[in-house]
């Protein structure tokens, strides 16, 4: 009848080859990791460590940090001695930063091939570096910073401009036998973005960093992250993410481990199923349900907790939810399940449900 047949998403992950950033795998059979960048200066080792710290309890599992300048550089062998997850340099401009990174103990190191000056001279030396010392490296290719003889080529900051932008560098690479590489191919438009490494993903088996470049504040760039992510990673592209928006690095962290849970790449920790609210409601539902999820975060097993306004669309609505509240006259009803097992005042909401979950032994 003209209707498509319904495939189970994600679909089949591409096949592509697995590099080590350390002790975490990327393309292959690994899971889909989440990786974010700092924002401190990286010379500042103390704060850059403690950022790396927040980002690391919010589940982030790759770290980037950008290396502009000398005292960046120098500052890399603590960092990456200290940090719990693995640190890749971000190297733009001055290629000598990308054998400091080396040398340092990074666990990769990211190029920007078009901002490197005489960058393709220099590819021989930075492979025989980085195959020595057992590192990746990944050729991130940005729409801003374009190779000027692939804007001439294409005629602008395309797909497929992009896209030869990458494989090019990638075969200076290969000329010198190194092929532990990662690509990205990011732009700030998330049509231009799914087009190109749909592209990409065709032209090479290199593991693939899935990037919206400035994608904006926090909710333009998460909506815009999440398109352009869900829909490459349903159909199986991408190994890597990192979620860029104009907000503290954690949010991106929050925001990519979203995008996975939501794919079902990755097991979900807690989900809040809270209503809207609307003209029925007799609590605050906005206040109440960031109560609950702060109460719950860090739950040692996956719940989904519901948070109802009212009782007319309370324990039935959220019957998937494993237990949750519906709120009514100043009251809070509990249930588990489906069931009603206990009301309490309005103030005693949060602490009953946290009561409930940690008196019960919940599988899946
Ligand atoms: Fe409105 Fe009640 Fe539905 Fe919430 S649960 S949206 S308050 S009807």
């Amino acid at each position: 009848l003209g209707i498509p047949s319904v495939t189970a998403l994600p679909a089949a992950r591409r096949t592509s080859r697995k590099v080590m950033i350390g002790p975490v795998a990327v393309g292959g059979d690994a899971p889909v990791s989440v990786q974010s960048m700092t924002t401190t200066l990286t010379a500042d080792v103390d704060a850059t460590l403690q950022q790396i710290a927040e980002l690391t309890a919010a589940g982030c599992q790759i770290v980037r940090v950008a290396v502009p300048s000398q005292d960046d550089a120098d500052a890399l062998g603590m960092i990456a001695k200290r940090s719990s997850i693995p640190v890749i340099a971000d190297i733009h401009f001055q290629p000598k930063y990308v054998f400091a990174a080396i040398d340092a103990g990074c666990a990769g190191v990211r190029v920007n091939p078009g901002n490197i000056r005489k960058f393709d001279d220099r590819v021989g030396e930075i492979a025989a570096a980085a195959g020595a010392a057992g590192v990746p490296i990944r050729i991130g290719v940005n729409a801003g910073s374009l190779d000027k003889r692939q804007i001439a080529r294409f005629g602008g900051a395309t797909a497929e401009a992009l896209v030869a932008s990458a494989l090019w560098e990638c075969s200076l690479f290969e000329e010198h036998g190194f092929r532990d590489l990662k690509v990205s191919v990011k732009h700030h438009d998330p049509l231009v973005m799914i087009e190109a490494y749909r592209l990409l993903a065709r032209r090479c088996a290199y593991p693939l960093h899935l990037g919206v470049t400035e994608a904006g504040p926090l909710t333009q760039g998460t909506v815009k992250s999440s398109v352009a992510f869900g829909i490459l990673l349903a159909e199986g592209i991408g190994d890597t993410i990192r979620v860029s928006l104009s907000a503290p690095p954690v949010e991106e962290v929050k925001v990519g481990t979203q995008i996975l849970e939501s794919l079902g790449l990755r097991t979900r920790r807690l989900e809040i199923v809270s209503c809207p609210s609307c003209g029925r409601a007799q609590v605050d539902v906005y206040k109440l349900a960031e109560q609950v999820e702060a109460a719950f975060s860090g739950f040692p097993v996956p719940l989904r907790v519901a948070v109802m306004g009212c009782v007319v669309n309370g324990p039935g609505e959220a019957s998937a939810a494993d237990l949750g509240v519906s709120s009514g006259n100043g009251k809070g009803q509990i249930f588990v399940r489906g069931e009603v097992v206990r009301t309490v005042p309005e103030s005693q909401i949060v602490e009953a449900l946290l009561e409930e979950a940690l008196s019960r032994e919940w599988t899946e």
